[in-house]
């Protein structure tokens, strides 16, 4: 690594040290509002799928820019150890959120953090091939690079990353957010084909998968 970025890297962890710690009400406040949506959508009911899905704000900082993060079945034994739970939902003590910009809310952070645990909790249904049709991979795929940003096929510049994982949380995100007036969209035809194969996805998930997927055992 050379010594520039060595110096940018320690500049950008010194510059996430002094944000400010983000406020637990605010975090819980956020991840209820998101359960309703769920519930709405269909994807949560008493007991069943989301609803085994916790939120906590984590005790550590990021030092870099981390919005939020899910552990899956790899959680490393020392997090386990420190109590973080695969599937949960975590936002760093110092998480760069700011309110009222889309993609950098508590909300769209729970929303979009939502979609990891969705594919942590129901694997088998998240590799259906919709995913792939959807998303030109498979949840566990890595381009090895983040293509171009093209906005009529990434809904925002995150979506646009080397794991089609992210572009599908991202969009699940935007569904969740705009599930209302995704017409909107209308313009931007990949964005449009996208977010119509979540709304597709999750109508058979509330249908099929809800009643009957207990998930993972903790
Ligand atoms: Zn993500």
């Amino acid at each position: 690594m050379s010594a520039t970025k060595i110096i940018d890297r320690h500049l950008a962890a010194l510059r996430s040290a002094a944000r400010p710690i983000v406020p637990e009400d605010d975090i819980f406040r956020a991840f209820e509002k998101v359960r309703v949506e769920l519930w709405e959508v269909g994807l949560l009911a008493d007991g069943k799928y989301l609803d085994r899905i916790d939120c906590h704000r984590a005790m550590l900082p990021t030092f870099e820019s981390h919005f939020g993060y899910v552990y899956d079945e790899r959680t490393p034994w020392l997090h386990k150890l420190l109590g973080f739970r695969a599937g949960d939902i975590y936002v760093p003590l110092n998480a760069p959120v700011r309110p009222r910009t889309p993609g950098s809310t508590l909300l769209d952070t729970v929303r979009h953090e939502f979609g990891h645990s969705w594919a942590w909790l129901d694997r088998s249904f998240v590799d259906g091939p919709w995913f792939r049709e959807a998303f030109g991979g498979s949840y566990d795929d890595d381009w090895g690079a983040a293509p171009d940003f093209d906005a009529d096929d990434h809904v925002s510049p995150y979506a646009c990353n080397v794991r089609p994982a992210e572009d599908f949380c991202e969009t699940f995100m935007t569904f969740l957010r705009c599930r209302r007036s995704l017409h909107r969209f209308d313009a931007r035809r990949g964005v449009r084909r996208k977010l119509r194969a979540v709304a597709r996805a999750v109508a058979t998930a509330a249908k099929t998968r809800v009643p009957s997927v207990r998930g993972p055992r903790r």
